[in-house]
């Protein structure tokens, strides 16, 4: 019989460590299992009542060195419809009506070829090193991305459990795991896990108390995200968006300017578009007080910043509030010996536990993506088709 694989989270990097897994010459069986009733983690699109894309979590992939030409090459595989994006200048611009240090930072176009890992090589690659994009989305969002992965895996018989949370993993006396669902249970010869570290460390037997201590100290940040629509507005700046000290403002990270760097999902008829990102020392002042955190409380926050920064004084048309508890891993002092000694862990004791996901190596999609592609081929021995 052969091996089953269980993949532990269904976010982009469990995805993508499926998708590398499915297509091995000779795949194990693969379960890909996510807590909740969609796919993709923190990528999320939504549409509004003007058909606009309202990104909650990432807006926009680079394509820059071979993880970026590897997650392009992946979209194209996909027939996915990017939206590619050029570089607009490569100066930043003061913002007019902020504090001294505010400044707007420029779609930069990233350098293509960077990095040590050998570069694939396509004419899609050669177009976008040519036209200096900078980032990339896709005509509907980036959650476009995840559905046509499960659509994909689907139909290369892995088997997608959605709203079933791992409550637990057990080692059985032959070396393999009992992974333990609400209701029932699996078994897997080899566990991938790309949940949030914090999370896989509650769900470790008693013999990995070593191991779950280290992944318990991988923590995560919370962040408001607040999507804003206005119509006939105009920002008094172009570029990719803007971050603000946090002596200037202990709440506000930034805000992205959607608009400028995707205009075609504006919606119809258009409409200006920015998302306002909060958190902060402020934030995790609220968060520790206990206090009800409302949505009224973030909006005005937003709308205030957007106001002042940039000038955007009138109501929005619409607006999003979200709160994402936790979801942004912090790479502290000393992160990677706590890999380190993850990894020194696993070994030593022949764990069949692979980690992926955004708590170790790298947040953004892309790193995200070759965590997962990274765990497929630890767990195969060998290169899969990408
Ligand atoms: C607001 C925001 C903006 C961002 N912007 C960008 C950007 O513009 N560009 C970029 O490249 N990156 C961006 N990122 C980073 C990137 O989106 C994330 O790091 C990445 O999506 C994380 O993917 P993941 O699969 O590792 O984790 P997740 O997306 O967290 O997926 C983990 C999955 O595991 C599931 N799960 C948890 N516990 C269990 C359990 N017990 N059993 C089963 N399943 C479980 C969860 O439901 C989830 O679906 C952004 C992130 C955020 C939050």
């Amino acid at each position: 019989m052969g091996r089953t694989v269980v993949v532990l989270g269904g976010g982009i990097s469990g995805l993508a460590a499926s998708y590398h897994l499915s297509r091995a010459p000779c795949p194990p069986k693969v379960v890909l299992v996510e807590s909740s009733e969609r796919l993709g983690g923190w990528i999320r699109s939504v549409r509004g009542p003007n058909g606009a894309i309202f990104e909650l979590g990432p807006r926009g992939i680079r394509p820059a060195g071979a993880l970026g030409a590897r997650t392009l090459l992946l979209s194209r595989f996909l027939s996915l419809a990017w939206i590619q994006k050029c570089c607009l200048s490569g100066e930043t611009t003061q913002l007019p009506r902020t504090g001294s240090s505010t400044w707007a930072v420029p779609c930069m176009p990233y350098p293509l070829a960077s990095g040590r890992t050998p570069q694939p090589d396509s004419a899609l690659i050669r177009q976008a090193l040519a036209e200096r994009w900078s980032q990339w989305s896709l005509r509907g969002g980036l959650e476009m991305l995840p559905q046509a992965l499960e659509t994909h895996l689907t139909s290369r018989g892995v088997s997608v459990l959605r709203g079933q949370p791992v409550c637990g993993l057990s080692l059985q006396a032959e070396g393999r795991w009992k992974v333990s669902l609400r209701d029932s249970s699996l078994e897997a010869d080899h566990v991938i896990s790309a949940i949030p570290a914090s999370v896989l460390s509650e769900l470790l037997p008693a013999e990995a108390a070593p191991l779950a201590r280290a992944l318990s100290a991988i923590t995560a940040v919370s962040v408001a995200v607040v999507n804003l629509q206005y119509q006939g507005a105009h920002l008094p700046v172009q570029g990719f968006g803007h971050l603000v000290p946090s002596s200037e403002d202990p709440g506000v990270l930034g805000i992205v300017y959607d608009s400028v760097a995707f205009p075609e999902q504006d919606g119809s008829p258009p409409g200006l578009r920015v998302t306002v990102m909060l958190g902060g020392s402020w934030l995790q002042t609220l968060e520790a007080s206990g206090c009800v955190l409302s949505q009224e409380l973030f909006q005005q926050r937003a709308q205030e910043a957007a106001a002042t920064q940039l000038g955007l004084k009138e109501m929005p048309s619409h607006c999003l509030v979200h709160l994402h508890k936790n979801c942004i891993p912090q790479y502290t002092l000393g992160h990677w010996q706590k890999l380190e000694s993850a990894r020194q862990f696993l070994t030593a004791h022949r764990l069949p536990l692979t980690l992926a996901g955004a708590s170790y190596e790298g947040v953004a999609v892309n790193d995200c993506i070759e965590s997962g592609r990274q765990a497929a081929v630890s767990v195969l021995g060998t290169e899969p088709n990408s």
